[in-house]
């Protein structure tokens, strides 16, 4: 079968199973490894009037944020954010992170969210950074190529770098703040990255030519490679928690269901590759997990690929 080349940032599995929500959860681990900027624009494109009405609410809800940034008011700006985000994601609940499963995580995840923004909301920095990438997008030239209307190179590629970099700077700066550490195990930062930077992909990709498109979504990590694979064996599983049936293809510890986004425990016991002693799989079956016979630290998942 042919799919699009994804392989897992915490085992290296490849994915296997298809998809409809522009993320992508690792067949064999069951972590949150990457994004699909393709599927984030189906969802986005589906419903014409659902993202105009979304797109008003934000600008107004963006406009009373600035107008509370000018009056120093960070009480009045969190509340708008609060309200942006909540809005956010019950329009486009598929781009909601998988890893946030339940009502508390989500409140925790909005409270980051809103933190974070108040954070480069009132940073001279970061409005410095805000004004200066208008200035580049502003400066950007269009040429026609075939009849269509797209992005010459040079002046396109300025804006791309400078907003590369600054992205990158703010989720150093996000990363390293103890306030957000539980963000480490709900959303990685490498796929807090592409989350980002997927709107950013997918408001920019009609206006550049293939080979721009092409080095634009390699720069920023996005795969646009398919693969010839085979069907990997493997076997049916229940979901945990709703009982759809799930594919699990063989080496798989944990899988992710799509329908009540729960992942499910495929096997709960490995065997230790020096001793043999029985052991419980870990709650992260991608990190090397301690024999509790001869404590020997094992590898256990071992993605079936290409055989
Ligand atoms: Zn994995
Ligand atoms: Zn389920
Ligand atoms: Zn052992």
């Amino acid at each position: 079968m042919r799919i699009k080349k994804f392989r897992c940032i915490r085992c290296g599995g490849p994915k296997v199973n298809p998809y409809s929500t522009p993320y992508i959860m690792c067949d064999f681990c069951g972590s949150f490894t990457d994004v699909d900027f393709a599927v984030g624009i189906e969802t986005w494109t589906q419903d014409q009037a659902t993202t105009l009405k979304y797109q008003a609410r934000k600008l107004e809800l963006m406009e009373k944020s600035q107008a509370a940034v000018a009056f120093g008011d960070r009480e009045k700006y969190s509340q708008f954010q609060r309200e942006f985000w909540d809005m956010y994601y019950r329009t486009f609940p598929a781009y909601l992170p998988p890893t946030i499963d339940t009502t508390q995580k989500y409140a925790l995840y909005i409270e980051v969210c809103v933190a974070s923004s108040l954070d480069s909301g009132f940073d001279p920095r970061w409005q410095q950074y805000a004004a200066h990438q208008q200035m580049l997008q502003n400066s950007i030239r269009y040429v026609i190529v075939n009849g269509q209307t797209k992005a010459e190179t040079t002046s396109f590629f300025a804006l791309v770098d400078f907003f590369v970099r600054t992205t990158r700077e703010g989720m150093r700066a996000f990363y390293e703040d103890p306030r957000y550490a539980i963000m480490h195990e709900l959303l990685p930062e490498a796929v807090h990255f592409k989350m980002k930077t997927s709107m950013f992909v997918q408001a920019w990709l009609p206006y550049l030519t293939d080979a721009d498109a092409d080095r634009f979504l390699k720069m920023l990590g996005f795969s646009n490679e398919y693969e010839e694979i085979e069907r990997p064996p493997g076997e049916t599983v229940e979901c945990e928690t709703c009982k759809t049936l799930l594919f699990a293809p063989e080496g798989s510890y944990k899988i992710f269901c799509e329908k009540c986004r729960r992942t499910t425990q495929v096997k709960a016991q490995f065997f230790c590759m020096s001793c043999g002693s029985p052991n419980d799989v870990s709650e992260n079956p991608a990190k090397p997990i301690e024999c509790v016979g001869c404590g020997v630290a094992n590898r256990v998942v071992h993605p079936y690929f290409g055989r």
